[in-house]
């Protein structure tokens, strides 16, 4: 039962506890281990998205694990979007992205069990993004900054292009911008892992309604950051990033079907 001081400290709601488990140390199925063997030697070859795998006749003489446990391990990587299966003849593993929305997806798995909610979510947001923005506005080098924040010096010149845009456009148009940023944190733990709440707001969110009635908000809120990372403004870019995710939360807060005091769900 929550006591009133929890309540004022987290939203009282039913919840598994945070805590540590046996995770790290309990003994690892076969299929598991073949995982792991399949993904070092992924790295190893060199291979690439998209570049196929070993047959299935070959990955059990080279693991020695049962189809069973092959399938399963294949199965792991899968649900994580790091090898797809092609099904039917001609098909086979091929490998696949490492992309911050599926570890977004585990993450939302944790935190349903946690019982995080949408509020948590938008401040995590805010906290990722803005640390994103001041690092890639301090980027050493002042070409890739500018290599990189090129295409978004000038939305409004694509404005017509957007206009015309669909959702799934835009939003995808809105996610390449943030995960440009991204790519100039020069750290690929941060650039994963800070990734993944817009990620996982675009998802639960954002796709619900349509975020291009504040196109002209973000197309201009995008350029001034485009400008401040180019400049190598780091407080300044963080300080425009947070107004910019403040907006856009503000505006799921009015439009959005999601209530930001309920549990974020695994999705
Ligand atoms: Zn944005």
């Amino acid at each position: 039962m929550s006591t009133r001081r929890d309540s004022a400290e987290t939203p009282a709601m039913s919840r598994v506890a945070i805590g540590r488990g046996d995770g790290l140390m309990r003994v690892l199925k076969t299929s598991e281990s073949m995982a792991r063997d399949l993904v070092r030697d992924i790295i190893a070859s060199g291979r690439q998205s998209g570049d196929a795998l070993p047959s299935e006749a070959a990955m059990l003489a080279e693991y020695g694990v049962s189809r069973e446990s092959l399938r399963e391990g294949l199965r792991l990587l899968e649900v994580q979007g790091l090898i797809s299966i092609r099904r039917g003849p001609g098909g086979g593993p091929v490998v696949g992205m490492v992309d911050p929305a599926n570890l977004g997806r585990t993450a939302t798995l944790y935190y349903q069990m946690a019982g995080a909610t949408y509020e948590e979510l938008f401040e995590a947001w805010v906290f990722a993004e803005c640390e994103l923005a001041a690092r890639a506005a301090r980027h050493p080098l002042r070409d890739a900054r500018l290599a990189a924040m090129a295409p978004f010096l000038d939305s409004d010149d694509c404005a017509d292009d957007e206009q015309q845009a669909g959702v799934e456009d835009f939003v995808a148009q809105h996610s390449s911008f943030h995960a440009t940023i991204a790519s100039l944190a020069r750290n690929r733990v941060l650039e994963l892992t800070l990734q993944t709440m817009g990620q996982v707001v675009t998802h639960h969110v954002a796709v619900n309604e349509d975020p291009r009635v504040i196109r002209d908000l973000i197309a201009t809120s995008h350029r001034r950051l485009a400008k401040a990372i180019v400049a190598g403004h780091g407080t300044l870019a963080r300080t425009l990033m947070q107004q910019h995710i403040e907006d856009i939360s503000n505006y799921h807060r009015d439009q959005s079907s999601v209530q930001m005091d309920e549990v974020i769900e695994w999705q």
